[in-house]
């Protein structure tokens, strides 16, 4: 099934409205669609609205920042009561920050010479609680600083680099916590882009299953197809349903469009055979 369950709208860091993202997935054949906005369930509600209008099978969905082995890691998840109020409660302390982080980053690329990025960024922020380093790329490429958003994250937001801020997220077992008692499943986003050594990818596999993770993503925007048959396996080893989704952002900065991807490998349990009961 061509299923797209990770994607962002103006809400977090995309660039489209959720209703241009729903017309953009039912004109891509999508068959089952997500939006999973960062650390946010506000555009949950639109989305739905207009995959209903489009006829367009629809899960919630959000993508939760975590804090592990001193790395940022991703938890998606998908099917659960929007209106829980622990998941909203945890999702608001987990945007809390957001402000004074961007503010220390624009101080750091202030002293190389990058002067008001923090206005700059602002211009592109949809949602104010939601100030991204995706925010500052945009405003960096548009000011010609660089030439493209990944030119800006190699050399200015990244580990080292003078705009990195380090942050300190929601825990794993908090995240999967509030997506599973709030009735959705948990899936660990884009495992290969962590670059965890084996012991602690192992680490964050197990935890997140004994946490009540039920899932990870396969085929994303983030694997090659080699990744892909990696985590393929780490599926059936840790006996977790598989996800699949594109992660699109922007038609500008995306790689992969919504429903652009390859199939789930047929050994797989796909992550929305746990959720037929929750599909709107
Ligand atoms: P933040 O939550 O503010 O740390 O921003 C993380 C977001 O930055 C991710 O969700 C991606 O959209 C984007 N991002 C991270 N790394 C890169 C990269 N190397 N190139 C382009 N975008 C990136
Ligand atoms: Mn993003
Ligand atoms: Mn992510
Ligand atoms: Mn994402």
């Amino acid at each position: 099934m061509n299923a797209d369950l990770h994607c962002h709208s103006v809400v977090s860091d995309g660039t489209l409205t959720p209703e241009a993202l729903a017309a953009r997935a039912k004109a891509n054949a999508v068959e089952l669609w997500a939006l999973t906005d960062h650390d946010e369930v506000s555009g949950q509600e639109r989305a739905l609205a207009a995959a209903k209008a489009q006829g367009l099978p629809y899960l919630t969905g959000t993508e939760i920042s975590v804090t592990f082995a001193h790395q940022t890691v991703h938890i998606v998840g998908l099917g659960f009561d929007p209106h829980n109020t622990a998941l909203k409660n945890g999702l608001h302390k987990t945007r809390g920050g957001r402000s004074d982080r961007a503010q220390e980053m624009a101080d750091g690329l202030a002293k190389v010479g990058i002067l008001n990025a923090y206005q700059g960024a602002l211009q592109y922020v949809g949602n104010p609680e939601l100030i991204s380093r995706t925010h500052f790329a945009r405003h960096l490429v548009e000011s010609g600083v660089c030439n493209d958003t990944s030119e800006v994250f190699r050399k200015y937001l990244t580990e080292g680099k003078p705009g990195f801020v380090p942050h300190r997220w929601a825990r794993l077992q908090e995240a999967v916590q509030w997506i599973t008692d709030a009735g959705g499943v948990a899936v660990i986003a884009h495992p290969a882009r962590y670059g965890f050594t084996p012991n602690e990818e192992y680490a964050l596999f197990s935890e997140f299953k004994a946490h009540g993770g039920r899932g990870v993503e396969v085929v994303t925007g983030s694997h090659s197809s080699q990744e892909a048959l990696r985590y393929a396996d780490m599926a059936i080893e840790f006996e977790l349903a598989a996800s699949r989704g594109s992660d699109f952002h922007s038609p500008d900065e995306s790689r992969i469009d919504l429903g652009g991807l390859p199939l789930l490998p047929g050994q797989l349990t796909p992550v929305w055979s746990l959720l037929t009961d929750r599909i709107q």
